[in-house]
């Protein structure tokens, strides 16, 4: 039951059984070659003191005990003995143990190395609280599931922590609008409306959750073992530590009061020269939302309900239907809260900003490849992540590989491309790579969701990547390194669009809350910026950034960041779909390892001669198959002897280097037949 599992001598079975026989001994941690492999234990086992870390951190525990210390004291040391970056990539489905893996870390760092004027020293875990309210949500799969990436930088310098810096991907916004059974919105709606003190709640015009569309979708507002009126105390405090002024906490539950009201805004529909227009059922919500956040109430009303065309000489308003404006009410919301989000993120980074580093430790914990019941942007946009980082694990995998040959002085022989690199050609290749050809259709003003298949459909049809739907449904099937997902188009434009339209932000940045003027300022800004750095041709909307370009870029800066620094893997597993703390399900895990990347990244390696044994170890098993056994002097000239005896010379199943001899999986099965036929 060894920790240590050797990439090369691993299969499929060897590596489920060791993790099993580990994981029923609570033993979570397992080294694959170099590769951290945690399986959730659910439950607490006292693994995580600050006793533990010590000793990692003197190295009076044995080396050879895996555990997400070690990952994080190697992480340090090698940081400060090469002065090279260092990056921790945590990946595993939802529910695997990411975030608390990340967690672990960083407090691992914060409290070894913090220095003795600690109170200069803004730590990081005093700001989690904050992303955790704003960005988690409880999931099917996770109570408490991160529904954003981020990057954590831990800055450093003569070996201190001395800041640290915060990205992140891909905020699910549709979450602010829709909660799928037994889910929830992001926690800080119910913390808000569970801690808040009366009286400011009635000056809010807040009520319980269960009254709010937005908020009781999932018909769940409640979870189990979590105090969300205690949690709302503890994120208050996160906000003052960060330095928020009591006018911009106020701000900040306005704008999450207004995001509720939003939602309960219900339309009518009335017909006009036959057509179908929204009006809104009652204006009480809406001059609610006015309030609160201090815009016009006649203008929002205006926003919702009809859409302006700006011509040269005047602004014509048309009127949404039904569906289109309950579409219209949903961006404002989703856009309020994520700005607001954003704009944390910022003050959170302006507070924790390190006023010098010499090196930096980077942990990522971003979103594991998804297969859900329905497949959407979003899924597309995260399972092209993992696509990447998967071609980033591989392509260190291979190096590595690579600087053992020449260190043996024997021929590389270049792998034929990886699966995952075709992959993601087929997504991103101009100009006809599946998100190309998003981003060309929501240029076009006549374009939809069924124009997007359309145009894959034709040049994708006959792809291995692609499949098209036996019935003519809207959907495609994209085959990624963990398998096949099918995504259903429905909303594709609209969402890779991302964008408010010009007079909302208009309405927002005049808000007189600082805060919303602040943010819709920013994003009109940026939005100007985009228009006039875009396209201009005839029949073309702006060339604005979509969700997926703008997806693209920063999965671009993370992978070259990756590419600078040196990388430590930690893979993630959950043991059992039902989040209990002693089943270890087969199927379940080994489906995960799949997903993981690392049997793909086995079999990668047998393309090459995966076996690499010493000569010692070699001449030891098969010495005797060339009659004598080899003095120890001429090792070399003993395995080159064995080798020519039972393969032949030339062979091309083997390869000799200057301490080990490298073997092709089929090679040394003949091996050992000929040894038990010995
Ligand atoms: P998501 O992708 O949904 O954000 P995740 O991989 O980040 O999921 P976590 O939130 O870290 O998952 O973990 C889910 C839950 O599993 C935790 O709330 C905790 O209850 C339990 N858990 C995770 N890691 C450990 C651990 N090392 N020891 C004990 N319990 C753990
Ligand atoms: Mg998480």
């Amino acid at each position: 039951m060894s920790p240590f599992l050797c990439f090369r001598e691993v299969s499929e079975s060897s590596v489920l059984l060791c993790l099993k026989k580990r994981f029923h001994c609570n033993l979570i941690y397992t080294y694959i070659g170099q590769i951290l492999i945690s399986v959730n234990p659910f439950k607490d086992l006292r693994i995580y003191s600050e006793d533990v870390a010590t000793m990692y951190q003197q190295g009076t525990l044995s080396k050879n005990a895996p555990h997400i210390f070690a990952i994080a004291e190697m992480a340090y040391t090698l940081s400060q003995s090469s002065g090279q970056e260092q990056c921790v990539l945590i990946s595993g489905h939802s529910g695997s143990g990411k975030t608390e893996a990340a967690k672990a870390i960083v407090q691992y760092l914060t409290t070894l190395y913090q220095g003795s004027d600690s109170h200069r020293i803004r730590q990081p875990c005093s700001v989690l609280p904050i992303l955790e309210s704003f960005g988690n949500a409880r999931t099917i799969l996770n109570d408490n599931s991160s529904r954003f990436g981020k990057l954590l930088d831990i800055h450093l310098r003569h070996g201190i922590v001395v800041g640290t810096s915060i990205s992140q991907y891909l905020l699910e916004k549709s979450r602010v609008v829709f909660q799928a059974h037994g889910e929830r919105n992001y926690h800080v709606f119910y913390e808000l409306l569970a801690g808040l003190p009366v009286e400011q709640k009635e000056e809010m015009y807040l009520q319980e959750a269960e009254s709010y569309f937005y908020l009781n979708q999932g018909r769940a507002c409640e979870v189990l073992g979590k105090e969300d009126s205690q949690d709302f105390l503890v994120l208050v405090q996160a906000l003052e530590g960060i330095s928020l002024s009591d006018d911009q906490l106020n701000s900040t539950w306005a704008v999450l009061a207004a995001i509720l009201q939003l939602g309960n805004i219900c339309f009518t529909s009335y017909e006009k020269e036959s057509f179908e227009h929204a009006a809104i059922a009652s204006d009480t919500e809406i001059q609610i939302v006015a309030n609160l956040l201090r815009v016009s109430a006649e203008l929002l009303q205006s926003a919702v309900t009809h859409r302006v065309t700006v011509t040269s000489y005047d602004r014509i308003f048309t009127p949404l239907s039904v569906e289109g404006a309950i579409d219209a009410r949903d961006s404002i919301a989703k856009a309020l809260y994520y700005l607001l989000f954003e704009w944390l993120l910022l003050r959170i980074n302006e507070w924790l900003a390190p006023w010098e580093s010499d090196c930096a430790v980077g942990i990522v914990d971003i979103h594991g490849f998804e297969d859900l019941g329905v497949n959407s942007l979003e899924q597309l946009c995260i399972n092209f992540a993992n696509e990447h980082l998967q071609w980033f694990f591989c392509q260190t995998v291979i190096a590595q590989e690579e600087e053992e040959y020449s260190q043996e002085q024997l021929a590389w022989i270049p792998i034929s491309k990886m699966c995952s690199e075709l992959c993601l050609d087929f997504l991103t290749a101009k100009p006809h790579g599946i998100l190309c050809i998003l981003d060309d259709q929501t240029s076009l003003i006549q374009a939809t969701d069924h124009t997007f298949l359309q145009k894959c459909h034709y040049h994708h049809g006959n792809s291995p990547w692609y499949t098209k739907p036996k019935l003519p449904l809207p959907e495609f099937t994209v085959q990624h390194y963990a398998g096949p997902v099918t995504y259903q188009v429905h909303k594709f434009l609209n969402k890779n669009r991302d964008q408010l339209r010009p007079e909302v932000l208009d309405i927002f940045s005049q808000s007189r809350l600082k805060v919303v003027s602040h943010i819709f300022q920013r994003a009109k800004a940026a939005y100007s910026q985009r228009r006039e750095l875009g396209g201009r041709g005839r029949g073309l909307r702006p060339q604005a950034s979509t969700l997926v370009s703008k997806f693209q870029q920063s999965l671009q800066d993370l992978t070259a960041k990756l590419r600078g620094s040196h990388a430590f893997f930690i893979r993630c597993i959950t043991p059992n779909p039902r989040k209990l703390s002693n089943v270890f399900d087969v199927e379940y895990v080994n489906c995960q390892l799949r997903h993981s990347g690392i049997l793909e990244a086995i079999h990668i390696l047998k393309e090459g001669f995966p076996v690499h044994l010493p000569f010692q170890s070699f001449l030891a098993r098969y010495g005797l198959l060339a009659g004598s056994r080899p003095s120890s002097l001429q090792q070399r000239e003993g395995c080159a002897a064995v080798l020519a005896h039972v393969l032949g010379n030339p062979s091309d199943l083997y390869q000799i280097g200057v301490t080990k001899v490298f073997l092709k999986e089929k090679g040394r099965q003949l091996l050992e037949r000929r040894w038990l036929q010995r």
